[in-house]
Formats: structure tokens, sequence, C-alpha cells
């Protein structure tokens, strides 16, 4: 399998080479050359997610050396549950938030790191030393933080805006220590990303510090997040029947991607919907036909604040520029703060929410009769600042993310500029 460029202007390159990459050189994000017509009954629903992964994964891989590691990376990165729970007749969820950091970004953030381990173990002794720098506001510096740590011959630097991020948020950035590196940046969010993008333009740090990309449209972090939605449609399936949709809370649209891709590769998925939180774009684009991206604004589910979503473009791509096609397909709502806390304070099903997952529980009614998952994309203890005072009660804590918040935290704080940023790393 090869991979190509949305834009159409970069030489194609095996899964390896896309990983390291990030972004294709002509700016563009790494598709699969194609979409072969899988099995879905060649898939025991039964089976533990990692083998009905590492099966589903195989063609992405063939012909790369990851190729013959694919069994082994899957039990290495997936080494957590996936529950697929019914909650009524025509509904169940999906939950993504058993990794080490509560939220769904620990599937793509560990695969990556697994697999850029095995790429280094393959260029033995000549294998260079990695630099793999995150801007976060949240959610991904955490995931790609913990997938990261102790792997040989690789570090990571987590740059957050100080003050920025809620308590519980920090610790998960800033409890690692030994190759992760946690820098509070005296500035905004966009003055971290605005450092790590100079990074990437100093031609000679970059080369000396191996910088590699993590974000989230590298290829590496979506085929696992395709992988899930494989492996729950043969699920749902076997336990009901029917063909399912889904209800995937949108931010930059690389979660949601992963069930267009699964549909486009012929499993049994019958629709998907779109739930955005007061980020519009999506929305407006399937009413008006216009894409307009726009600056984001900071809502409760602020893991989906994106007012430029790129996995559009894959989307697009995918369609060949189809919208028709994409609207028969898919639907999208937006969902405001006072839903979004409506629909945690009312809890649904008698469960307590994230304020990311509540926005497709409060999509589910309008979506009728047909099958459809909600995929809940964090557990709710991570934002437990939000959910608790609406709920009136405490939200227990997960065992894994218990477990990360009692150990120590050690941060650097450092000016929002890049010589700052070196300077720590170079010592
Ligand atoms: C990142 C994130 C989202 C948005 O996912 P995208 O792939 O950016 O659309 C939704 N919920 C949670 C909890 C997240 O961390």
């Amino acid at each position: 399998m090869r991979y190509v460029s949305t834009r159409g202007a970069a030489p194609p390159v095996g899964l390896s080479d896309a990983m390291l990459a990030g972004l294709a050189p002509d700016g563009g994000l790494y598709v699969p050359e194609r979409f072969p017509r899988l099995d879905p009954d060649a898939i025991d629903p039964a089976a533990p997610f990692a083998e009905q992964a590492a099966r589903l994964l195989a063609p992405f891989a063939a012909g790369d050396p990851l190729g013959d590691l694919i069994h082994d990376l899957c039990r290495d990165a997936f080494d957590f549950p996936l529950p697929l729970e019914p909650l009524d007749q025509t509904t169940a969820v999906l939950e993504l938030f058993h990794g080490p950091t509560a939220a769904f970004k620990d599937f793509g953030a560990r695969f990556l790191a697994a697999s850029l381990a095995r790429i280094a173990d393959a260029e033995g002794d000549a294998a260079p030393t990695r630099t793999i720098l995150v801007a976060t506001s949240g959610d991904t510096g955490g995931a790609v933080a913990a997938a990261f740590w102790r792997r040989p011959r690789v570090r990571v630097g987590v740059l957050y805006p100080a003050g920025g991020v809620s308590p519980r948020q920090e610790h998960q950035l800033t409890c690692w220590g030994d190759n992760v590196h946690a820098f509070a940046v005296d500035g905004t969010f966009d003055d971290c990303q605005r450092v790590v993008k100079a990074a990437f333009r100093d031609e000679a740090w970059r080369t000396r510090a191996g910088l590699t990309s993590a974000n989230s449209i590298n290829i590496g972090r979506l085929l696992p997040q395709c992988a899930y939605y494989l492996a729950a449609s043969v699920r749902r399936r076997a336990a009901v029947g029917r063909d399912a949709g889904f209800v995937v809370p949108a931010g930059n649209m690389g979660n949601a991607l992963g069930a267009f891709w699964a549909r486009a590769l012929g499993f049994p998925i019958h629709a998907i919907a779109l739930p955005t939180n007061a980020n519009r774009v999506v929305p407006d684009w399937f009413r008006s036909g216009e894409w307009s991206p726009r600056s984001s604004v900071a809502t409760l589910a602020n893991a989906m604040d994106v007012g430029d979503p790129s996995n559009m473009e894959r989307l697009f791509h995918l369609y060949e520029g189809d919208a028709s096609e994409i609207r028969r397909v898919a639907t999208s709502l937006s969902v405001d703060d006072e839903t979004i806390r409506r629909t945690i304070a009312a809890r649904p099903w008698g469960r307590v929410w994230c304020p990311h997952t509540a926005t497709a529980v409060h999509m589910r009614p309008s979506l009728g009769d047909g099958d459809w998952v909600i995929v809940a994309t964090a557990h709710p203890a991570k934002f437990e600042t939000i959910v608790e005072p609406l709920i009136g009660g405490p939200v227990g804590v997960p065992p894994a993310l218990a477990e990360l918040l009692e150990r120590p935290a050690e941060v650097t704080r450092i000016a929002p500029d890049l010589a700052a940023l070196q300077r720590c790393l170079d010592a």
C-alpha cells in the first residue's frame, strides 16, 4: 500500500515514510492510494480488538517494513479494552476512553509511538534520536506524552499555555519525566503552536534534533481510528443484525474520518452523524455548501474548538469533491454550551457524559429509528470541573487515570520563543 497526498503533487510513499513525514511535501495530507474492499465476515466479532485491528490494518502496512510487525504492534498499542455497550433497543455506546489518558487520542498516539519504535529498531545503531514537539490545549499532549514515555531513542516536548489548562489536564501533561519534557509557556495556545512551527522552520536545529511530528494529521494516528469503526460495526451487526450508524463528536474531524474510511472499505455503516460544539463550520457547510473556515470560539467541549478542521481535506478527497454524496452519507448539527450543560445534567440513559460526548448524546434522538452508536470520546472524570456541578456529585475516576494523577509532576516554565525551548532541550 502506498500513500498519496490529497494535493496530488507529492510522490507516493510507504507507511513508515508517511508517518515520519507527517505532512506531505506539497502541503497536503497523506491518504491511502486506494481503499481495498475488505471482508467484514472475515473478522471474528468476539476477538480482542488488538487482533481485529491487526487483521484490518495489515493491508495498509503491506509492502512496508511495518507490515510483518503489525500483530506485535497492535498488541503493544491497544493493551486496553474497547467496550461497545447497548443503551436501548436501537442505541449503543462505543467507549473510546479506556486508554492511559482516558480519551480516544490514546489509540492514535499509541499506534504511532509503537510504529516509530519499530522503525527505530529496524534502523539499528544508525537510528537517530528523534524529537517530537507537540503544542496542546488539552487531550493531545497527554496522549502523546503517555504513548512515547520511556520509548528508546525518542524524546518529547509538550508545550501548553501556562494557566490555560485545567489542573487535572495539566497533571496529565507534567507527570511523566524521563524522555518527556513538559513546558508551561507564558502565552496562549497559539503562542505554543507558533513556537513549534518555528522549530520546524529552523532547518539546522530540525535536522540535529531529528524533529518529527506527532500531530493529529499524521496517518499513523488515523489508521487506528479507522480500525475501531471496522471492529465496532462488525460487533454491532453480530449483536443486533443491522447496520449501525455512528454519532461522532467532531472537531478536527480525524475521529469521524475513520468512520468514513471504514464505510469506504465496505463495512456495515449506514450513516455518520457529526455533532459539533458552537464551532459550526461543518454544519454550516452541510446546510449551505459553502466552505468557510474561521477562528475558533472557546466552548465547554474544548477539544472540539476547531474553526478550520484539517481533515475535511481528506474527506473531500475521499468523495472526489462530490458534496451530494457526502450529504447522502452524513449529517451535522451544532450544539451550544447551554445544550451541552442541559444534556449532562439530564443524565440520559442514567449515565454521566463528558462535554464532548454530550453533543452526540443530544443529537441521537433527532436521528430516528435506525441503529446508532454514540461514540464516547473521553471519560467524564477528565472534565470534573464542568461535569460535577451539573450532576451535583463526584465522578468516579477510572483506575488508569487515578494512577496517573498520583504521579509527581515536573514542569519547566519558558518564555514564548523558540530560543528558550531550544536552550532547555539542548542542555
Ligand atoms: C480531540 C477530541 C475530539 C475531537 O476529535 P477530532 O478528531 O479532532 O474531530 C472530541 N472529543 C475529545 C474528548 C477529544 O479529545
